[in-house]
């Protein structure tokens, strides 16, 4: 199978072109001296170097994105005005459609409301990696449709993440973390089969530990994968932590909480008590596993980082990834929000901006909108 997409270069002039770009601007935006505004624009800026290769060739571009959940509603609190405020100071040039998910054939993948968005226009671009695991019809209709390429993002998110496992330098250590052992198992088998170590922390660790017959209190816990956790230690190669940060069950989590509360175990955590972060042999251990690696992939945080007390195991390993000389890929949101949180996006050699998608890429190896793409009768 050919894994080449296709590409805007083969265009060329796009003189008196109406070009639609599937872009991913589902930003936080909150309310500022009472006007709802986008509070962090990356992903709005990470579309401006394809949007000026576009207008330098001369196109008219017109985006389009999903924002939120509105369920197929037209629901007020998800319009793109906030969206638009922010594109307008970026680049006045582009027009931005109204959000996508306002109708319901978009998630429903409906060919005619597919059909509908692409009306007028010549071009399509897909330069929405974060959403291309999902069959919704701005990703798989136009390219059935008019002459259709992948973005220059999604090219190189693509091209990176496929790199990683086709030909990783080695040793090879993938870090996998975040809360529910259920939605990560599937990226760790093929891990535990790609890389040369996989590094378990965060929730998803306590159902590994009682595989091997550990106690974990109240941590999370999901008794439905303890068979698969075990199947996955006997590999070998697979490292879940040895101790534990947490506290008595019940107590405050958040700013409330005060640093008396909080509780150090060895590898077995007393009924009563919940492990909310990786302990600092754990951090040892992992931090000694990335500092020999020469390909590093880290998706999901160490613990409860948001609440600073459980923060420590993710900004360790934040912190070994950056020092390390390895390629090292960054992605989901929590990841990337913590590496930057630390000031260290820079220092790590990619920074993944679709979650669910880089997921779903490297465990399956390829995306609908990729295949969408890919199979356009228009190549
Ligand atoms: P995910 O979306 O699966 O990557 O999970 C991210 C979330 O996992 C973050 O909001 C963390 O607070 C949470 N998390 C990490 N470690 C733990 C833990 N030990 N117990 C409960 N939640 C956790």
């Amino acid at each position: 199978m050919s894994r080449t997409l296709p590409s805007i270069d083969r265009w060329g002039s796009l003189e008196g072109k109406r070009v639609l770009v599937r872009v991913d601007f589902n930003a936080p935006v909150a309310e500022i001296d009472g006007v709802l505004s986008v509070t962090d624009d990356f992903r709005l800026r990470s579309a401006l170097p394809l949007f000026d290769v576009l207008l330098e060739r001369g196109a008219t571009v017109v985006a389009c994105t999903h924002f939120g959940r509105p369920e197929g509603r037209v629901d007020e609190r998800y319009a793109v005005a906030p969206l638009r405020r922010c594109l307008e100071s970026l680049r006045p040039e582009i027009e931005l459609l109204e959000n996508l998910r306002f109708h319901p054939g978009e998630e429903a993948n409906d060919a005619a409301y597919g059909a509908s968005l692409v009306v007028g226009f010549d071009y399509y671009v897909n330069e929405a990696f974060g959403a291309s695991h999902r069959a919704h019809a701005s990703i798989m209709v136009p390219p059935t449709l008019i002459p259709s390429a992948a973005g220059l993002n999604l090219q190189r998110e693509v091209a990176t993440l496929l790199a990683l496992l086709d030909s990783p330098a080695r040793p090879f250590v993938a870090v996998i973390g975040g809360a529910k052992v259920k939605d990560k198992l599937g990226i760790m088998k093929v891990l535990a089969e790609k890389a040369d170590v996989v590094v378990v922390g965060g929730g998803m660790a306590y159902t590994f530990a009682v595989s091997e017959g550990r106690r974990i209190g109240t941590s999370l816990f999901d008794g439905s994968f303890v068979d698969e956790c075990a199947a996955l230690l006997e590999g070998g190669n697979v490292l879940i932590p040895v101790d534990a940060r947490g506290l008595a069950a019940g107590s405050a989590f958040g700013p409330d909480g005060g640093a008396d509360d909080v509780v150090e175990f060895d590898e077995n955590i007393p009924d009563g008590f919940m492990g909310l972060d990786i302990g600092p042999s754990s951090i040892e251990i992992f931090a000694a596993a990335l500092s020999s690696a020469r390909t590093i992939l880290w998706n999901g945080p160490m613990g409860v980082f948001e609440d600073p007390r459980f923060g420590a195991g993710t900004e360790a390993i934040a912190r070994a990834i950056a020092a390390s000389s390895a390629v090292s890929v960054v992605g989901g949101g929590d990841s990337v929000a913590a590496l930057s949180s630390y000031g260290l996006e820079h220092d790590v050699s990619f920074v993944s901006t679709g979650g669910g998608a880089s997921l779903e890429l490297v465990e399956l190896g390829d995306l609908p909108g990729l295949r969408a793409l890919r199979e356009s009768p228009w190549n």
